[in-house]
This record gives C-alpha cells, sequence and structure tokens, in this order.
C-alpha cells in the first residue's frame, strides 16, 4: 500500500560519470585522465531529490538497470527519502552520461538512456494508484514521449495538476501544450521550442507569450542569474530578480528550481511565493559542486551519502 505522496516525479535516472582530462584523446590514442568522480543524475532523479530535501513526501516513477549503477541508484532514492514504490529494474544497463571535462573547463557529454527507454505507457497503467495519490506530477523529456503523453492524459483524468520540464529541448506536440498546467523551460529550450530569440527579457516575454497562444496555463522561464519570468495565459507579468550570490557550478541549477517549485507549489503555496522559494533554493544550489550534491538539505529528514 502505497502512503500519501506529494509529489510524483515520473522521469528519468542516470549515472554522470566524469573522468578530469588535460586533453581528449584522439582516434587511436590512449591518454590519463588524473581524476574520475560519480554522481547521481538525471533530470527526473534531481528533481526528486531537490523537493524530498525540503521536506516533501516525494515518489520516483523511473526505471533503473539491471546492474550496479542500478542497484545504487535505488540506493541513493532510498537514502533521500523517496518512495520507490515505482521504481523498477529494466532489462538492461542504467542510464549513464559519460562526461570529459577537460583543464580549460570545456565539457563533453555522452547519454546513453538505457533502462530509461523501458519506462513505457504501459508502466503507468501498472502504477495507476501510485499516479492517483499525488498532488503534483512532474515531467521532463529524457523518457520516450509516449511515456509523458500517457501521464498527460492520466492527471488530467485524475485531476493532478502538471509541472513539465521540457529539457532537454525538443518539440512538443500542440496538444500536449494545452494540457500542461506549468510549463518550466530555461532560455534556450524556450528558443528551441519557439524557434523565436531569447537574448533580452523582451524577446523572452515574447517567446513565452507564444507558448500562451498556444494553450499552456503558465509559463515559468528560468533565467539563469537574472531569476525566473511568469508569464499566464491571463497577462500577468512577475519577474523575479536572480539571488546575488557567488556562483561556483551552475550544473543542475534547474532542476533544483523544478523539484523546489513542486514542493512548495504541494504545500499549497501562492504561485507568487512558490517561484520566489524555487528561485532562492536554486541560487543556493549554484553555490556548491556537483548536482545532488549540491542541493541544501533543509527539512529534519537526515540524507545517508550512498
Ligand atoms: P538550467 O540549469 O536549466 O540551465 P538556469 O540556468 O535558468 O537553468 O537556472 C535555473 C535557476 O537557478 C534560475 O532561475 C535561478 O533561480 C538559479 N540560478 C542559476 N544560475 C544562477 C546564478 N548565477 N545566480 C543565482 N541564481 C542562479
Amino acid at each position: 500500500m502505497v502512503k500519501d505522496i506529494d509529489v510524483l516525479v515520473i522521469g528519468s535516472n542516470v549515472m554522470d560519470l566524469i573522468s578530469y582530462v588535460e586533453r581528449l584523446p584522439h582516434k587511436g590514442e590512449t591518454v590519463e585522465a588524473p581524476s574520475f568522480e560519480m554522481g547521481f543524475g538525471g533530470k527526473g532523479a534531481n528533481q526528486a531529490v531537490a523537493a524530498s530535501r525540503l521536506g516533501a513526501r516525494v515518489a520516483m516513477l523511473t526505471c533503473v538497470g539491471n546492474d550496479g549503477f542500478g542497484v545504487k541508484t535505488r540506493a541513493n532514492f532510498v537514502a533521500n527519502h523517496i518512495d520507490i514504490s515505482g521504481v523498477l529494474t529494466g532489462h538492461q544497463s542504467n542510464g549513464v552520461a559519460p562526461i570529459f571535462v577537460e583543464s580549460n573547463g570545456d565539457n563533453r557529454i555522452l547519454i546513453v538512456q538505457g533502462a530509461n527507454t523501458e519506462l513505457t505507457p504501459e508502466v503507468l497503467l501498472d502504477k495507476i494508484d501510485l499516479i492517483k495519490q499525488a498532488k503534483v506530477i512532474v515531467l521532463q523529456q529524457e523518457v520516450p514521449m509516449p511515456t509523458n503523453i500517457k501521464a498527460i492524459h492520466l492527471a488530467k483524468k485524475y485531476n493532478i495538476p502538471i509541472i513539465y520540464n521540457p529539457a532537454p529541448a525538443h518539440k512538443l506536440p500542440l496538444d500536449v501544450l494545452q494540457m500542461v498546467d506549468y510549463l518550466i523551460p530555461n532560455e534556450s529550450e524556450l528558443a528551441a521550442i519557439t524557434n523565436m530569440p531569447v537574448s533580452t527579457v523582451q524577446e523572452t516575454k515574447s517567446a513565452a507569450r507564444r507558448l500562451l497562444s498556444f494553450g499552456v496555463a503558465n509559463v515559468i522561464v528560468t533565467m539563469g542569474e537574472r531569476g525566473a519570468l511568469w508569464m499566464t495565459a491571463g497577462q500577468k507579468e512577475t519577474l523575479v530578480d536572480g539571488q546575488d550570490v557567488n556562483a561556483i557550478d551552475t550544473t543542475g541549477a534547474g532542476d533544483a528550481f523544478v523539484g523546489a517549485f513542486a514542493h512548495y507549489f504541494a504545500q499549497g503555496e501562492s504561485l507568487d511565493a512558490a517561484i520566489a522559494q524555487a528561485n532562492a533554493y536554486a541560487g543556493l544550489s549554484v553555490m556548491a559542486r556537483g548536482t545532488q550534491k549540491s542541493y541544501p538539505n533543509i527539512c529534519s529528514h537526515v540524507t545517508k551519502e550512498v
């Protein structure tokens, strides 16, 4: 029996495999890399961890691999107090992201989706009891699109609000956009979805307006150090300034924002307050290195290292 949950994240999990290199090898060459780090990632998993570290009761609907990374990922959810009744084990290796960071800071990232491809629409039907409990459902675009479309239809059927983070950017079917309650792109995703420029706040507003004209109820654009812009179909425009912080590593800031927004929204906060607090939490996350490692643990849960 699943206990009540606030936030259900339906999405990806990925193991980040980060090699720090002086330079990348040429074809046929072997180069020694000075250091290596592993980190838990995947947009869905990051957002779930952010919400949980703020105190939300979070469940994750995801598919881990049938390998050691899958075992570790599952343990990481447990250590972060995330309900794993919707965590399946697939028939292939875990999603992984081999990342190469050169000494000048340039990075190159490969994504192997692995077991994330097994999160199919049928899985959602098997986990319908979990879905029905959620106060809000959070989606991103690292799992098959038919799964997201099914999730949106189920959410509508059970009257559950949808937070949709269109990342990584690819075009969304119009009928999907029309059913999304809160669409949260960053600036480059907004540009990719609308084919419009976003180099000034005015341009960003015009692009967001285009999405509203397609039928999205609320567009919340994250704008890095400039904060966030919230626009509604009812013409309301709210600009929330970014926190004045010493930014060290902005990796995963967007996921911190989405996870935090989901938490405050599920708590019943006003949208103004939920956006302001998500902006504050994401601002804190850029003050430390790493992705999940940089998300502050603000609630009374004790998070264990895995
Ligand atoms: P993504 O990580 O998807 O590229 P953004 O860069 O827009 O997303 O960052 C998401 C949120 O993180 C921003 O809306 C803001 O709240 C916060 N943020 C990101 N970079 C900074 C920064 N340099 N200073 C303060 N806050 C930041």
